[in-house]
């Protein structure tokens, strides 16, 4: 049904024909109605951009049609003029609500009626050009990021409900920072509205195109299977890669490349991780080349995760390592403190930790009478727990929110990446196998081998107690401390199945013989965590052994 511009209700027919004529005869459209239900009905169907209502109506008040309405998302946006009888002084009162927009007296008057409504379709204009202002991009003139994230909201929701297909397609220009270095940034821009106005001409109608950020785009496919996004994605490639048509780029070509996510993969429970996804086959097309379409079920998890680790960094560390000098393990202990060092560079939390861990370990394995040899051999191995951490790259490392899946499985390499960098040296082949197991849990619900009880070596089994009691009691960027009764408390619970009981009772013991030194180590460590990174690793470097 076609738009109208004003829609009147009122049940004294004399009034509603009469507002009527006038608004016709000076050029208006107009729907009418006689009361609430018939008025919300034909507004339902017309969508007027002005709603003219009668206070008295058979079926309730204008007051309440104007609360109905504004409860809508479709009649937020009505104004919304309330028609009362001049004179009365009672009915103004009561009519004057604050949802409604504007007030006209009766009997009707054509000049004031005429001026009321050119201004209500003055302000609607103005409303709908600050709505498009703020779902939109202002230098390509798409969708911007905000719109998208709602839209496909909305469209997961109805894809759940229903069981329709959904698709996302993730767009990201190649090199494009060549492009901006080349040939300069206003360059960069004429670009990114070419490739916004290549990528509109290559999808469907119901498809909801934009700008996600910098030089991203997203497409929204709503009822697309998979095959058919790949098809509308393979479309806007070729589009992209041949008609990008700027005379300034002197032939360059430019290219972008596409990752697909399809809703119904069982990976996707949610629009995060829908994005997540589509995210991941972007990267896997850039991996394989760029100016491509990759899809979610390319997606492969242990190529991604060996993907993203640093192995320049690891590789640098481990030749390092091996030209150190191996003659005396005293010697050795101040090179392994110089190694640790070269991560403070990457996050002072790490030191900090691992001189905290050390600390702990030290005391829980005197508790279980260890011998002196064990005793250096798990400090070492404390020392050096995190020493993987230099292949995780820092968005990882020091990311605020959680951690994806696959990021979680980057974190886990940490152990068998620390391995890697120090186990060819015979001299610590105790402390690479405390390393390596250091995440195994007591029950065998552990990585990397699930080994189990005492099967795990146990410096392991104290530095995963003493790990996870440091971590709760320091403050995270992500989370506070906890108190050290709550602490306790957890690892009890957990003791049996991820700690070592005995591990535990160790070292609520010889906590209970130093509480004061324990005490003294926690509140310097969220002392040092306040300071600024660089003065706290200057201070670590030099406080740590
Ligand atoms: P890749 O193929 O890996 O995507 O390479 P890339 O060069 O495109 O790398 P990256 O995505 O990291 O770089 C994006 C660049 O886009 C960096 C930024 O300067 C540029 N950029 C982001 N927004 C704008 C913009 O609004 N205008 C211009 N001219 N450049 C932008
Ligand atoms: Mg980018
Ligand atoms: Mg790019």
């Amino acid at each position: 049904m076609a738009e109208v511009d004003v829609c009147v209700i009122d049940d004294e027919q004399d009034q509603r024909r009469l507002a009527a004529r006038l608004l016709t005869e000076a050029g208006f459209s107009v729907a009418e109605a006689g009361d609430v239900a018939a008025g919300l009905a034909v507004i339902a169907v017309h969508h007027p951009k002005i709603v003219l209502s009668d206070y008295h109506l058979p079926d309730g008040s204008g007051a309440d049609l104007c609360r109905r309405l504004r409860a809508d998302p479709h009649g937020v946006a009505v104004h919304f003029v309330l028609m009362t009888a001049s004179g009365k002084q009672d009915s103004l009162v009561e009519a004057i609500i604050p949802e409604a927009d504007d007030y006209l007296p009766k009997p009707l008057d054509k000049q004031s009626l005429l001026a009321r409504v050119r201004v209500g379709l003055r302000m609607q204009r103005m409303h709908e050009q600050l709505h498009t202002a703020a779902i939109t991009d202002g230098l390509t003139g798409l969708h911007n990021h905000d719109f998208l994230t709602r839209v496909l909201e909305q469209e997961m929701a109805r894809s759940r409900r229903y069981g329709h297909p959904l698709a996302l397609i993730m767009v990201d220009i190649d090199h494009f920072k060549v492009v901006n270095d080349t040939f300069g940034h206003l360059v960069g821009n004429a670009v990114l509205q070419e490739v916004a106005r290549v990528l509109r001409q290559a999808v469907r109608d119901v498809d909801t195109v934009g700008r996600f950020g910098g030089e991203e785009f997203a497409v929204i496919l709503p009822e697309a299977t998979c095959a058919e996004a790949a098809h509308v994605a393979e479309r806007m490639r070729r589009a992209v890669a041949d008609s990008i048509d700027v005379k300034a780029l002197r032939g360059h070509t430019v290219t972008a490349s596409f990752g697909l996510a399809d809703a119904n993969d069982t990976r996707v429970t949610n629009t995060a991780q829908l994005l997540d996804l589509a995210d991941r086959a972007l990267y896997l097309a850039k991996r394989r080349g760029r100016n491509q379409v990759s899809s979610c079920y390319e997606v492969d998890e242990q190529a991604e995760v060996a993907a993203t680790l640093q192995t320049d960094e690891i590789e640098s560390l481990r030749r390092r390592v091996a030209m150190l000098s191996t003659r005396a393990k005293d010697v050795y202990v101040q090179s392994i403190a110089s190694l640790v060092q070269a991560l403070d560079e990457k996050d002072p939390y790490t030191a900090r930790h691992c001189a905290n861990v050390a600390f702990y370990a030290e005391r829980v394995a005197h508790a279980l009478g260890c011998s002196t040899g064990t005793i250096q051999s798990i400090k070492n191995a404390a020392l050096l727990h995190d020493i993987g951490k230099v292949g995780i790259p820092d968005r990882i490392l020091l990311k605020r929110t959680a951690l994806s899946p696959v990021e979680r499985m980057v974190m886990g390499q940490v152990p068998l990446i620390g391995t890697r960098i120090v186990d060819h040296l015979r001299i610590l082949e105790a402390e690479v196998q405390i390393i390596r197991h250091q995440r195994e849990h007591y029950d065998g619900t552990g990585q990397p081998a699930g080994l189990q009880g005492d099967q795990i070596p146990i410096g392991s089994r104290i530095l995963l107690v003493v790990d996870a009691f440091d971590a709760m009691t320091t403050d995270r960027v992500y989370r506070a401390r906890r108190p050290i009764e709550d602490a306790l408390t957890e690892l009890r619970d957990l003791a049996g199945r991820q700690f070592d009981p005995r591990a535990v009772a160790a070292l609520t013991s010889a906590l209970h013989d130093e509480r004061p030194v324990w005490q003294l180590r926690i509140d310097e460590s969220v002392n040092l965590l306040r300071l600024p990174d660089r003065a706290l690793a200057d201070h670590a470097a030099t406080s740590r052994l």
